[in-house]
């Protein structure tokens, strides 16, 4: 077993302890190693982040960060912030695709929030799958003023039939919503074969939770195996494969797949996380690929950094270089 296989449960495990949270935002030098990972914690950075990235050619996706809320107030919290910033977004977006609830549009969207509905009252004891119903459809309807796409993130595997749901009902009103569905768990490749119909936006990505062996494929072979059985699937259906992977293998494959079954480079898009492969990114842009950049801001970003070290181990060798240092 590689290292990282022993190491990545105990990150995941941790990102998860309000115990190693207290501890390791406390940490001056942690900052810094986010910093690369997050575009700041307020909405102007953000902003600012995104005139570069659409002006280096490439889309944004972005997410308030913040997760697993069991508060009303905050998953409300979350909404507000989501609508200023898609009041701020709209400066960037297309002209003539504001306020069409049509899909396919007539060009991809350049810009996009994801959401997590975790962030959005999902876990509330009470009524939890319906406020975060209600949360995300007020979302959604500001994305479709401001001319921005919505794409629904994936949490861990407690919550796929509830978010699967949540975004089917959605969907009746706002027939662009787009999902992630996550390869490492074995009832994807159904769940590819049943979202893959005309209209849908599936993002694919390998799956980021520690998730039992029981529901999930472990280790990368059997990972990586599975993420190619699903993209295949998803290139061969009538929707939009959104390839969201920094595997050279995973992207090579999409542009194959993609040709063999004649999709043009509007039909399908690649998808990478903010500070990873920047160099890729810009290569792939050059060769007029369509590539969308994750972009999560805001003050709750532990979890999604933790996520970041348990993928590379190389990250938290970093991390802990730096804090052997000061
Ligand atoms: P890997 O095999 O993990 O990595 C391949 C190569 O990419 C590595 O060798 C390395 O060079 C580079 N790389 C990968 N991760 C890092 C890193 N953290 N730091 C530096 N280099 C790295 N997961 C979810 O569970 N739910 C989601 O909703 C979700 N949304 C995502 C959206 C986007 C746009 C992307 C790109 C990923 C998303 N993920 C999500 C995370 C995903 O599940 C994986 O955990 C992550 O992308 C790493 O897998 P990989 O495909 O890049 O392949």
């Amino acid at each position: 077993m590689a290292p990282s296989d022993l190491l990545r449960p105990a990150l995941l495990a941790a990102a998860r302890s309000p115990r190693m949270e207290r501890t390791v935002t406390k940490i001056p030098v942690t900052r810094n190693l986010v910093d690369r990972f997050v575009a700041g914690e307020t909405e102007n950075q953000a902003v600012a982040a995104t005139t570069d990235i659409l002006g280096s050619g490439r889309y944004i996706s972005i997410d308030y960060l913040g997760e697993d809320t069991t508060d009303v107030a905050q998953a409300s919290g979350t909404v507000s912030h989501y609508l200023t910033l898609l009041s701020a977004l709209s400066q960037f977006t297309q002209d003539g695709e504001k306020n069409t609830a049509s899909f396919p549009p007539s060009s991809v969207r350049n810009v996009e929030v994801s959401l997590k509905l975790s962030a959005l009252g999902q876990f509330l004891p009470r009524d939890g799958h319906k406020v975060a119903l209600e949360n995300a459809h007020k979302i959604c309807a500001a994305a479709e003023e401001a001319g921005a796409w919505v794409t629904v993130d994936a949490e861990d595997h407690t919550t796929t039939d509830s978010t699967l749901s949540i975004v089917g009902e959605l969907r009746e009103d706002f027939p662009s919503l787009g999902t992630v569905l996550q390869a490492y768990l074995k009832r994807t490749e159904a769940d590819c074969k049943d979202l893959s119909g005309p209209g849908s936006r599936i993002r694919l990505c390998k799956g980021a939770y520690k998730e039992p062996a029981s529901v999930a494929y472990q280790g990368k072979a059997a990972v990586d195996d599975a993420y190619l059985r699903c993209l295949r699937i998803l290139m061969n259906g009538q929707g939009y494969p959104m390839v969201a992977s920094h595997d050279p293998v995973m992207v090579e494959a999409a542009l194959q797949f993609a040709e063999a079954k004649g999709r043009t480079a509007d039909e399908f898009e690649l998808q990478m996380l903010h500070g990873i492969r920047d160099t890729e990114q810009h290569r792939l842009i050059a060769e007029q690929r369509h590539l969308r950049v994750y972009l999560p801001y805001g003050q709750e970003w532990y979890g999604y950094f933790m996520r970041r070290l348990a993928e590379r181990p190389a990250n938290l060798a970093f991390f802990l270089r730096s804090l052997a240092s000061t």
